[in-house]
């Protein structure tokens, strides 16, 4: 099967402070796949280290209130460009990102507070028809093996 994968997952220095979120589970689940490392925050031409950001009443938007909505839009309609072109088969994607997170997000109020919801990317993916899994469902034993 062919995966896309967030790159930060695979222990690429993409996210926001400048780490990665590499997980030994993600990383075992795809192995033996054909896997696509994507940062979708990277590809809308932001830099690392950056600000973080949260969405905020529909807006990504740094924590100093700067607007950073059309990056963000610009490399999740490049990055599910990708998936369309490659027809990947599934996502594994980062938890509570304002970009890949599937399941819940923070709730725009940067205390770290959780909503329901999802990034802007794992929405494009999941209204474009693509089967999305959160990592985290990987990590605590919820999907164990490629569907
Ligand atoms: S945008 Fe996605 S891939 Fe990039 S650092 Fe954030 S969670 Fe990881």
């Amino acid at each position: 099967m062919k995966l896309l994968v967030s790159a930060c997952l695979l222990g690429e220095n993409c996210k926001y402070n400048g780490g990665n979120n590499y997980s030994k589970a993600v990383a075992d689940f795809v192995k033996g796949h054909e896997v696509i490392a994507v940062c979708p925050e990277v590809l809308g031409g932001l830099s690392v280290p950056r600000t973080s950001a949260e969405l905020v009443s529909g807006t990504v938007m740094t924590a100093e209130h700067v607007s950073v909505d059309a990056e963000f839009r610009k490399g999740a309609a490049l990055a599910l460009k990708q998936a369309l072109d490659e027809q990947i088969d599934l996502a594994v994607l980062q938890s509570r990102s304002p970009s890949c997170g599937v399941n819940q997000i923070y709730d725009g109020s940067f205390t770290k507070t959780l909503i329901d919801g999802q990034g802007v990317f794992a929405k494009l993916l999941k209204d474009a028809g693509i089967k999305v899994i959160d990592a985290e469902e990987i990590i605590n034993g919820t999907v164990k093996e490629v569907m």
